[in-house]
Order: C-alpha cells, then structure tokens, then sequence
C-alpha cells in the first residue's frame, strides 16, 4: 500500500505521517481546520532532531523529501479520494471516533483498508460505523514511533485475514516491527503487560512497601530491564496515570493519583521531558 491517509494531526498523528513519509509513503495529512493544519511545519521542525538523533540513516535531505511527500488537507473527501490505508488518530473519544468512521465510511474507496490506532477503545467498538467492519482493524503505535517502533496489529473477530496481513506488510515497511495480535484484547500486548506492573509498583509505593529508587532497582537488578516502573512512569508522563487512577473505585489508585498531582503535577515535575518527574534528568 504507497497511499496513506491519517485522520487527526496532534501527537501520535503528526508522527505517524512523517515516518511513513520517511519511508517514502505518499501521506495526506487531515485535521478539522486549515489552521491546525497550518502548525504542521512545526511539528516536523520538533521531529527533525529527534530523528537525526536517534536514527543512523537520517539526514537532512531524507527528511526533507519525506515532508515533501506529506499533502495536508481539511477537506474529508478530498483526504480519502485515492487513500489505500487510513489510519485515525482522533481524539480518544467513542462519540468523536465512531462519527469519523461513518463519514470515512461514506467517502472512502472500496479499496481503502482502514485502521484505528486507538489505545483504549477496541475495533468491535466502532467497526460497524465503517458500514465495512471487515476493513476495519487496529494499527497501533507506540509514543516516539520512529524509535519505540512496535506496531501493533489487532482485528476483531470479523476483519479479513488479508487486511490484517496487509496492514501488518504496511507496518513492516514503515519501519516497524508489526505485532501480530490474533484475539482482540483490551491494551494489545504491550499495555497488557505495562499497566499491571506499574499499577503494582504503584501500590508498593503507596503501602510504603518500599521508595521509588528500591522498586526500581530491584526491577532492574533481577530481571536486567533497563528502566524500572518509576523511570517508565517519567518517560510516560504524570499526565497519563493522574488521568488513569483519579477516578478509580480503588482507594489506593485513587491515593496514588492525589500523590502525582500533589507532589508531581503541581510542582511542575511532568516527567522526563520537563527534566524532572520521580527522577531529575
Ligand atoms: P491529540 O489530542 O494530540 O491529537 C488529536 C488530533 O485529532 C488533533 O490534531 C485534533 O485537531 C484532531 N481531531 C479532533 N477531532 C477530529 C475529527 N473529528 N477528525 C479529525 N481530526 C480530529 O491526540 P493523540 O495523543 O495524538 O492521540 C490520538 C489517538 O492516538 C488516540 O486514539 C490515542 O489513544 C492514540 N495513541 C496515543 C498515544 C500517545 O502517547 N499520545 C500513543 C498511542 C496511541
């Protein structure tokens, strides 16, 4: 598939254009306005160092080609006129997804294949509003997609096996390794594992079972990862488990939630990429 639509331009958007842009996709970028859509050169100037940072083969001029690939456009049917791929990355929200899958729905090509890269929301949540939920299927990334570069690949139990090979194919040669996941399931693979442990660590913690720098070493020492929960939590970001935990019918969820916005939030300690989150960086 060489024609790409993405649907939304903010954080995962913006990146999932470049890098299939970078890997010489033809890409159309759509947001609601031509003022949004305006910022997109910013987005690109925010990426470029971090691509030239973290990838042996990124120069200049290979990024300049690839944004030179991206067309932007607020105009729906013109987005989908010839799109083989689309890939949404609205809000996360049911009401705001399922209502731009009916209009993609409406608009696309029989050929477009679409996928979702909702984290939380499952594609049996909104294939039907495609009126074609066997095209329907999720690629999900993860945050900094050209370097956390796991695609995940998840249908629900009515997606054509061949658009699930052929998204799976797309992710392969956008430069990431596609996760075949063969049930639906609620956070794919990588949440699956994620959440619990930090929810754990986070509970250990709020016990005061043992300080941050204890959990995390013992996580790192005897099992070799590289981070432990608390470095994960900075790298994630406050924002994310405050938004996760605060309404919990968990007591200690809900603790755990007034202790990152207390002494974390409040302080202006959001994590790695503000320099200080449970760790100064
Ligand atoms: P974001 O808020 O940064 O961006 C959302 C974009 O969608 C904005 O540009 C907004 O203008 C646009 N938008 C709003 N309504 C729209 C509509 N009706 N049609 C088209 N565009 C619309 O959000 P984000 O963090 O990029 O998240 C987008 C999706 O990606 C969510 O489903 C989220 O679960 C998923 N995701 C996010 C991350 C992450 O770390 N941020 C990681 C993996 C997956």
């Amino acid at each position: 598939m060489q024609k790409l639509t993405v649907l939304g331009t903010g954080v995962l958007g913006s990146q999932i254009i470049l890098q299939a842009a970078y890997h010489g996709k033809d890409v159309v970028a759509y947001d609601l306005s031509d003022e949004i859509l305006a910022k997109l050169p910013e987005r690109w100037e925010y990426l470029r160092p971090l691509y030239l940072r973290d990838l042996p083969d990124a120069t200049d001029e290979r990024i300049d080609a690839a944004i030179a690939r991206i067309r932007a456009t607020s105009d729906l049917a013109d987005a989908l006129s010839d799109a083989d791929l689309v890939i949404e990355a609205v809000p996360e929200r049911i009401d705001i997804k399922r209502d731009t899958w009916a209009k993609v729905g409406a608009a696309a090509p029989e050929k477009t294949i679409f996928a979702t890269n909702s984290s939380t929301l499952l594609p049996s949540d909104m294939a039907d509003a495609t009126g074609r939920p066997h095209r329907f299927l999720a690629l999900h990334f993860a945050n900094e997609v050209w370097r956390n570069n796991t695609g995940e690949v998840m249908g629900h139990a009515g997606t054509d096996a061949d658009a699930f090979e052929a998204v799976a194919q797309f992710a392969d040669e956008i430069g990431m390794v596609p996760i075949r996941v063969k049930k639906e399931q609620p956070g794919y693979v990588l949440n699956s594992l994620l959440v619990p442990l930090l929810d754990a660590a986070a509970k250990l913690y709020v016990r005061g079972v043992a300080d941050v720098e204890t959990i995390d070493l013992t996580w790192r020492r005897a099992t070799g990862a590289p981070l432990g929960p608390f470095q994960i939590f900075d790298v994630v970001g406050m924002q994310t488990p405050y938004n996760l935990n605060k309404d919990s019918d968990d007591p200690e969820k809900r603790e755990f939630a007034e202790i990152l916005k207390r002494d974390y939030i409040d302080q202006g300690r959001l994590g790695r990429g503000t320099g200080h989150g449970f760790y100064d960086y």
